[in-house]
């Protein structure tokens, strides 16, 4: 089994390809923003603090996070998975490799997708879900490029990270990730 982040900005697709690349490699996926949006409905204490910052395109806190996090790897009972939309921030990446070194998972690969402003924003807009209006994805770049960015530096530095292309069509782009990871 390995442990498979898919990292990337706002609306590069990390979320479609880690469904369908989870279902062909019998993985768990793993989207926090999928947990926050089901709190959100849920009306549960985590949702009615989460969705204003959401819809603002801000960041739930790291602590809310981490947690959330680990209890859902405690309990993953040996599966593979992916994670989509975490770590977002360099605690939240420091804060994983110590659950990953408790849980002895040592088979990290991080794939990032890359796509440039306006293809981001032009998808986001016709998703159309409520965090998807023009002033909330620019919020969203902003933080993506001040706070997620060291992220991708740090598993650069680590040697874990291989960037992917992720404009064309999507079965290519799940081809290609595919092939990186077998
Ligand atoms: P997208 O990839 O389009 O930004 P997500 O579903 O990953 O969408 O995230 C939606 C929102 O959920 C984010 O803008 C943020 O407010 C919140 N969120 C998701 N994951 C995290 C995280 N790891 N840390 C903080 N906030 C998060």
């Amino acid at each position: 089994m390995f442990q498979l982040i898919i990292f990337g900005p706002p609306g590069v697709g990390k979320g479609t390809q880690a469904a369908s690349i989870s279902e062909k490699l019998n993985l768990q996926h793993i989207s926090t923003g999928e947990i926050l949006r089901k709190a959100v409905s849920e009306g549960t204490e985590l949702g009615l603090k989460a969705k204003e910052i959401m819809d603002r395109g801000n960041l739930v806190p790291d602590e809310i996070m981490n947690g959330i996090v680990k209890e859902t790897l405690e309990n993953i009972n040996g599966k593979g998975f992916i994670l989509d939309g975490f770590p977002r921030t360099l605690n939240q990446a420091k804060a994983l490799m110590e659950i990953f070194e408790n849980l002895n998972f040592n088979e990290v690969k991080v794939i990032t997708l890359t796509a440039d402003d306006e293809e981001i924003t032009e998808r986001l807009l016709k998703r159309g879900r409520s965090d998807d209006t023009r002033d909330t994805i620019l919020n969203r770049l902003n933080v993506y490029y001040n706070s997620t960015t060291p992220v991708k530096e740090y598993y650069e530095k680590l040697g874990l990270n291989m960037n992917i292309n992720g404009v064309g069509e999507a079965d290519k782009i799940n081809e290609v990730i595919l092939n990186k990871l077998i």
